[in-house]
C-alpha cells in the first residue's frame, strides 16, 4: 500500500492487486500472463490492466522490458530500482537481476551523450534450468 501512496498514486483496490500479483512473482510478467491471473479472479479487463500498469511505470513502481519479440514484462523487483533482466527463449521466463551495487544506470564516459533517464538491458538467451536436461521438468523455485 505504501509503494503506491509514497508516488502519490491513490491505492485502488485494482492497482493494489496488480502490484500484488507482480511482487508475488519476483519475475517479470507480461500482460497476456498477468491477465491469465485475472481472468481466473474475475478482476478487469485488459484496457483496465494496461491503464494501470502505465500508471505503475509511469511512477517508477514497476519497470517495463521489452524483448526483441517487442513483448513488454512489467516486474515489481527491488522496489521498482534499476535492474537488468534475463529473458529464457525457451521457458519464456523473464528473471529479475538484482542491481548493480551503485543502484545507477552508468554510461562509460566517452559516450556519454546526455542524461540518462531510463535505461532498459534485458539479456536474452536459455536459462540453466532449460540447458540442465536433467530439470527441464521443474521449473526453477522462486526465490
Ligand atoms: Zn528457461
Ligand atoms: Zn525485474
Amino acid at each position: 500500500m505504501r509503494l503506491l501512496t509514497d508516488v502519490g498514486l491513490e491505492p485502488t483496490s485494482k492497482r493494489l492487486y496488480v502490484l500484488e500479483l507482480l511482487l508475488r512473482a519476483t519475475k517479470a510478467l507480461s500482460a497476456p500472463q498477468l491477465l491469465e491471473h485475472i481472468v481466473h479472479d474475475n478482476a478487469m479487463n485488459k484496457v483496465t490492466l494496461y491503464r494501470i500498469l502505465d500508471k505503475l511505470v509511469e511512477k517508477g513502481v514497476v519497470r517495463r522490458t521489452t524483448s526483441a519479440d517487442r513483448m513488454h514484462r512489467y516486474c515489481a523487483g527491488f522496489h521498482g530500482e534499476f535492474h537488468c533482466h534475463f529473458h529464457c527463449v525457451r521457458c519464456d521466463k523473464t528473471y529479475c537481476l538484482p542491481p548493480p551495487p551503485d543502484n545507477r544506470p552508468t554510461m562509460p564516459p566517452e559516450m556519454c551523450v546526455g542524461r540518462i533517464d531510463t535505461v532498459d538491458i534485458l539479456y536474452e538467451g536459455v536459462c540453466s534450468a532449460c540447458i540442465a536436461p536433467c530439470e527441464t521438468d521443474s521449473p526453477p523455485q522462486s526465490p
